[in-house]
């Protein structure tokens, strides 16, 4: 195992709220996500995960407190390399849709070197390297609507890998997915968190594979009612959490 510095916390909500119009859906959020770890932020459909990671990656804006991400406030923040996202629904692409999986790949350097720069020798190796971190390299020169969704739902991590974050948030990466990739995903998620180091976020209703998978779970709706180790959250403790702060 490598060594993770778990006090060094990279990304922060502090009383993090944020509503629709007078809708609340999220409730004085206080996340903090450290280097190394594997986190399950989960909860029912509906319950304001993907507006908390929205609002983590910039996309929209907390109706109250504040975000810091590696250390800065996220209005200065700039280095958005560092954060790969693979989106909800990544994986519902267009079967004609004329992009090669090599350059579906490329475009996840943009975020590092901007659109408009030059494919560089470095670029092509990072892009070849991320394929191959999730065993899809020898598929690089198909079109990627000829690919089974388990497939492309592969290409679609690469391409955040490629700009080399730091930290990976997926967004119901398993919706949809058969049992034996769901599994086969798994173990890449792992091996990314274990051999590369990589910091990695999901966000999912599916407890169970996280209780398994994850090192920590942060329990979701609309308030954050329960946030430590999966140990903690399997010997119960997150009743007594939930009575007490609901
Ligand atoms: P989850 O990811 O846990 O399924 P979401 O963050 O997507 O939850 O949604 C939380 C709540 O916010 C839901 O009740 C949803 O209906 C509502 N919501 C999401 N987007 C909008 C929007 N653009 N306008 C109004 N309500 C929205």
């Amino acid at each position: 195992m490598h060594q993770v510095d778990h006090s060094e916390n990279i990304i922060t909500t502090d009383h993090v709220s944020f509503a629709y119009g007078d809708r609340l859906i999220l409730d004085d959020i206080s996340l903090a996500i450290h280097r190394g770890d594997y986190l399950g932020i989960v909860g029912e459909n509906g319950s304001g995960k993907t507006t908390l990671i929205k609002i983590i990656l910039g996309l929209q804006k907390p109706t109250s407190g504040t975000v810091k991400l590696f250390g800065k406030d996220i209005s200065v923040f700039k280095e958005w390399h560092r954060i790969g996202y693979v989106p909800q629904k990544a994986t519902s692409i267009d079967a004609n849709f004329p992009a090669t999986v090599e350059e579906v790949v490329l475009m996840g350097r943009f975020a590092r070197r901007g659109i408009f720069h030059n494919i560089t020798d470095e670029d092509k190796e990072r892009v070849r390297e991320a394929l191959t971190n999730v065993d899809m390299w020898q598929h690089h020169d198909r079109l990627i609507g000829d690919l089974s969704g388990g497939q492309q739902q592969r290409v679609f991590i690469a391409r955040a890998l490629a700009g080399e974050p730091e930290i990976i948030f997926l967004d119901e990466p398993t919706v949809g997915i058969e049992h034996e990739i769901k599994r086969d995903f798994y173990a890449l998620l792992r091996k990314l968190n274990d051999e590369l180091d990589l910091t990695v976020v999901l966000v999912t209703h599916d407890i169970d594979s996280m209780t398994e998978e994850a090192m920590h779970i942060a329990c979701v709706d609309k308030t954050l009612y329960f946030h430590d180790s999966v140990n903690d959250y399997l010997k119960g403790t997150h009743g007594a959490h939930h009575e007490h702060t609901k």
